[in-house]
């Protein structure tokens, strides 16, 4: 992911290198390349405005170090610019003082909620906690039986409404697996909700009722990073319907070219905290902005 930010980034800098000073021209100059790959990168057009108009800001207004060289200087600017946007310091998890931490999980179909619900679990699991994973994705056929098999590989037990025997209701599964996690003293409660093809009014509905019903430590939107220019759209309806604390970018692997990372966290003010690359359940991290940034202008 990146890639191509990173290498029209590098170009724009390469160009102010030998700079003694940096002249307005030079300034207007740097910000319109950067807006270009910032654009190329699918990042939205009120995020790429405001951005560049941070870094022409502060370009202006910076204090001449002795220390950096104009490209430098630029480079910081960009960089400090880069972290903020994506939430700043990393943004680790909020655990319940008492009783289980429940992590409720939004987002669209395909997103790789599911998966990464498992990757998750797993995750917490090695940090110490006893997770617990909460079937309440029931629109989706095969959706229950896909978290069994992932809890299964990551070592995590699985609530689901019993074949035949459910009530059909995620609400009530929801609710309910919060008792027994209480009752069998599990202490994380990571609860799997359904995702359409689109935002639709009935799936926010439902993952707000579970939300009412359980009421979440955190809640994430998970969302898959190719997500391009739908990225706004898609979150502001999720942060208006249900409501979340973070970001879980998935599909880092492929080649998404970032921008919605960038755009979903600017346009909703919510971090990035996890990053999910790959298929295999380790292939999951907590999201460092820092060193996303640095990734960038490597
Ligand atoms: P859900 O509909 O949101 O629950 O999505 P799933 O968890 O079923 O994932 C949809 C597809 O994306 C599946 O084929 C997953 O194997 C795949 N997938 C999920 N996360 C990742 C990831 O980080 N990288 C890659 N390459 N594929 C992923």
């Amino acid at each position: 992911m990146f890639a191509t930010l990173s290498d029209r980034l590098a170009d724009t800098f390469r160009n102010l290198r030998g700079k003694g000073r940096l002249s307005e021209a030079d300034i207007d100059a740097t910000a319109r390349e950067i807006r270009i790959a910032l654009l190329e990168a699918d990042v939205a057009l009120p995020v790429v405005k405001e951005f560049v108009a941070a870094v022409k800001e502060r370009a202006r207004g910076e204090e001449v170090s002795q220390a950096l060289n104009p490209a430098q200087q630029i480079v910081k600017i960009v960089n400090e610019e880069l972290v903020t946007i994506l939430g700043g310091e990393t943004r680790r998890l909020r655990y319940a003082k008492s009783g289980p931490t429940v992590i409720l999980l939004a987002g669209l179909q395909g997103a790789g909620k599911t998966t990464l619900a498992a990757k998750l679990a797993l995750w917490l699991k090695e940090q110490g906690k006893s997770p617990v994973l909460v079937a309440c994705d029931l629109q989706r056929p095969n959706a229950v039986q896909q978290l069994q098999v992932n809890g299964e590989r990551a070592g995590v037990p699985v609530f689901a409404p019993s074949p035949g025997n459910g009530t059909g209701d995620p609400v009530a599964v929801a609710r309910e697996s919060l008792e027994e996690a209480k009752r069998k003293l599990y202490d994380v409660v990571v609860v799997d909700t359904a995702g359409r093809l689109g935002v639709d009014a009935e799936l926010m509905q439902q993952a707000a009722d579970i939300r009412d019903a359980v009421q979440p430590d955190e809640v994430l939107f998970v969302v898959d990073a190719m997500i391009g220019q739908d990225a706004v759209n898609t979150a502001q309806a999720f942060l208006d319907g249900v409501g979340f604390d973070g970001v879980v970018l998935t599909k880092l692997d492929g080649d998404a070219r970032g921008g919605a990372a960038l755009s979903i966290a600017s346009v909703t003010g919510r971090p990035v905290m996890f990053a999910s690359n790959g298929e295999k359940l380790t292939d999951f991290d907590l999201f460092h902005p820092d060193r996303m940034a640095s990734r960038i202008l490597d």
